[in-house]
């Protein structure tokens, strides 16, 4: 293989409250390359993400994350997101007074990036042109009472933004409308297309993965990885679901038995 692995968790095992989640996790997102990892609700998709991301309320109790080249898994969020690690958030803040681009700007300051007023206006205009953004809103307290679609536009900004080495896109759980879908799609593509981007979504929408080439889909199970396959698999998933692979999974959790090859 010459692909140059960008993210690689071996043997990943994690609990929250003291209830293990994620068992024995192994999973390889070379750079540049675009993964959908699916599964059913509850199986634990979010909490790989949280883990990755190094959210406390998580416990790694196995393996380890390897990211860049470097092992990650006892770095604080800040530090993974100064390495270039991603997580869209399923429900954005609300900060009344402060307007969006002062947030955007504080939050590049603090991945170190400094950039001139006059510079970073220009730049922040632009890219909410690109996502179709009334630049008006960067003027606006960040939040509040932003629809779905504005939402995500903030979250795509961002991303476009900071242009992370690999962006976790979580939009399970979301309720995304039509309006917000596109505004996801649209974002991807930008970031694919500006930055050479690698992405990892996690996504029952799979709709939205149809202006992206994807390369490898993950389906997770009870906190197990049960299947790796092409972008084939997305469409056997719409058609037939998980319960093939649900089978595959003793309730107890127990049995590792069972990984369907499905390449
Ligand atoms: P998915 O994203 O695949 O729907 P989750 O990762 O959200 O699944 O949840 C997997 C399991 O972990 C569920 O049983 C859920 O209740 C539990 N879980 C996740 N996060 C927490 C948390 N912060 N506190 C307690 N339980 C949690
Ligand atoms: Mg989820």
């Amino acid at each position: 293989m010459t692909s140059n692995v960008l993210l690689r968790c071996r043997g990943l095992s994690a609990a929250v409250e003291d209830k293990q989640i994620l068992h024995d996790i192994d999973l390889q997102v070379p750079q540049g390359e675009v993964h959908v990892l699916m599964g059913p609700n509850g199986a634990g998709k979010s909490t790989l993400g949280h883990v990755l991301m190094g959210n406390p309320a998580y416990e790694v109790i196995g393996g380890d994350i390897e990211f860049d080249g470097a092992d990650i898994t006892e770095l604080t969020p800040d530090k993974r997101s100064q390495a270039g690690l991603f997580l869209s958030f399923q429900a954005p803040v609300e900060i009344p007074g402060v307007p969006l681009r002062s947030f955007l700007r504080a939050m590049m300051e603090g991945r170190g990036e400094k950039m001139k007023n006059k510079e970073f206006r220009k730049k922040t205009q632009a890219l909410a042109e690109t996502l179709d953004m009334d630049p008006a809103y960067l003027d606006r307290e960040l939040g509040v009472g932003f629809s779905g679609g504005e939402k995500k536009k903030v979250e795509m900004l961002q991303l476009l933004l900071l242009q992370p080495k690999l962006a976790i896109l979580d939009e399970t759980d979301s309720g995304l409308d039509v309006d917000a879908l596109s505004v996801v799609s649209r974002g991807m593509e930008l970031y694919r297309e500006q930055c050479d981007g690698t992405l990892l979504i996690i996504t029952h929408n799979t709709r939205i993965l149809e202006h992206l080439n994807v390369d490898r889909v993950h389906v997770m199970v009870s906190g197990h990885m049960v299947a790796e396959g092409t972008a084939e698999l997305i469409d056997e998933i719409d058609a037939q679901g998980f319960e093939r692979y649900e089978a595959s999974i003793s309730p107890s959790e127990g049995a590792h038995s069972g990984r369907p090859d499905t390449k």
